[in-house]
C-alpha cells in the first residue's frame, strides 16, 4: 500500500514550561517540563498515524534537536525520511503561567541557502515512490525561496500525486499563481482575507471571492475551516456548507492540522467527496477534545462523524 508524505520544512521541539507565576528578571525553576516533536506537518503525521493511514514524515532536520525529533517519531512508530543539514533545528518554548497566560519564545530555526533548496528538491523527488498524497504544512525556514512549495507542487503533479497545501502568506499566494495548482488548500477565513488583501464579511462574500478570483481557479478542493462553525468547501464548481455539533473543547490548537490529516487520509483512500469533507471535520473536532496538540482518539471517530451535517449550496 502507498503512504502519505507529510512535509514540515521547519520542525521544532516544542517545550512547555508550566509556572505558577513568571518572574521577570529573575530565576524561574520548572519541574513539569514536556518536550514534543512539533511543527504543523508533524501534527498531520501524528493524526494520520492515529487514523491508521500509512504516513512518512519528511522535511529538513539537523543537530541534536533533529535527532530528538527522530527519536520521538521512532518511539511512536511513525516513519520518517528527513533531509539532514549541518545546523540545529529549532526549539519553540511555551511558558504557561499566571492563570492560563501563555508566553511563547519561538526560535527562527536554521538559515538555509540555494544549495540546501536544490538538495531538498532532489530529496523530495526521491521520496515520491509509493506516495499517494503529499501534505505540505507551515512556513519556510529563512533563506529558502517563496517558490519552494510551487516547485514541490510541480514535481508531485508531474507524477500525478495530489498535494494538500496548508500554508499562508507569500508561499501560499505564489503557489496559487503557479502553472500547477495544489489539489487542496485549507486556509481559515483570516488566511483567505490576507491572501486577497481585503476583509471578508460573510460567507456569501467568501463564496463570491472563491468563484471570481483567478488565484483559486484550478484548485480542486478549497476547504475554508471556520472553527466551531465547521467549514465552507468549494469542490470544483460546487459549494458545500458543513456544520458540526457543539463540543466541549479542551485544546483547539492543531485542529487545522488534524483537519488536513483527515482530508488527506480520505483522499488517499479514494473515498467519495462527502466522506472526504466529513472525515476532515471529524478529525478537526476530535483534536479539540484532547489535551495534546495534533492528537485524536480514533475510537470516537464514528460517533462524531455521524453528527456532521452537510448542505450543498447554490
Ligand atoms: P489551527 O491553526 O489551530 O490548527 P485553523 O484555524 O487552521 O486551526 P480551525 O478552523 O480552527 O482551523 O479548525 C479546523 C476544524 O477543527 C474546524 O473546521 C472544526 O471541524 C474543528 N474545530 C476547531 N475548533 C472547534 C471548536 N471550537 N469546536 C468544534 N470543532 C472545532
Amino acid at each position: 500500500t502507498k503512504s502519505i508524505l507529510a512535509v514540515t520544512m521547519n520542525p521544532s521541539v516544542d517545550i512547555s514550561y508550566p509556572l505558577e507565576t513568571l518572574q521577570l528578571n529573575s530565576v524561574n525553576r520548572v519541574t513539569e517540563v514536556t518536550k514534543t516533536a512539533g511543527g504543523k506537518g508533524l501534527n498531520v503525521a501524528r493524526v494520520l498515524h492515529q487514523l491508521h493511514s500509512p504516513v512518512i514524515a519528511s522535511g529538513i532536520l539537523g543537530g541534536t534537536i533533529g535527532q530528538f525529533i527522530e527519536k520521538k517519531l521512532d518511539e511512536t512508530k511513525i516513519k520518517h525520511n528527513f533531509m539532514p543539514i549541518n545546523q540545529e533545528s529549532r526549539n519553540c518554548i511555551a511558558i504557561l503561567h499566571d492563570d492560563m497566560q501563555q508566553t511563547e519564545i519561538l526560535e527562527t530555526g536554521p538559515l538555509l541557502d540555494e544549495q540546501d533548496e536544490a538538495n531538498f528538491l532532489i530529496h523530495f523527488e526521491n521520496s515520491l515512490d509509493n506516495i499517494s498524497v503529499v501534505t505540505i504544512s507551515g512556513s519556510l525556514p529563512k533563506g529558502l525561496s517563496t517558490e519552494l512549495y510551487t516547485k514541490m507542487i510541480e514535481i508531485a503533479s508531474i507524477r500525478e500525486i495530489p498535494v494538500v497545501l496548508d500554508s499562508s502568506g507569500k508561499p501560499l499566494k505564489v503557489s496559487l499563481s503557479g502553472r500547477h495548482k495544489p489539489f487542496l488548500i485549507k486556509p481559515n477565513q483570516e488566511e483567505i482575507a490576507q491572501l486577497i488583501e481585503k476583509p471578508i464579511h460573510d460567507l456569501v462574500e467568501l463564496q463570491e471571492v472563491l468563484t471570481i478570483n483567478s488565484l483559486f481557479k484550478g484548485v480542486e478542493w478549497i476547504v475554508i475551516s471556520l472553527g466551531a462553525d465547521g467549514a465552507l468547501v468549494k469542490h470544483n464548481e460546487e459549494f458545500f456548507r458543513l456544520t458540526i455539533p457543539k463540543i466541549d473543547v479542551v485544546n483547539p490548537v492543531g485542529s487545522g492540522d488534524s483537519t488536513v490529516a483527515g482530508l488527506a487520509s480520505a483522499i488517499a483512500a479514494g473515498t467519495d467527496d462527502v466522506e472526504v469533507m466529513k472525515t476532515g471535520m471529524t478529525t478537526g473536532m476530535l483534536n479539540t477534545m484532547e489535551k495534546q496538540t495534533g492528537f485524536i482518539n480514533n475510537e470516537l471517530f464514528n460517533e462524531y462523524y455521524q453528527k456532521i451535517s452537510l448542505k450543498k449550496l447554490n
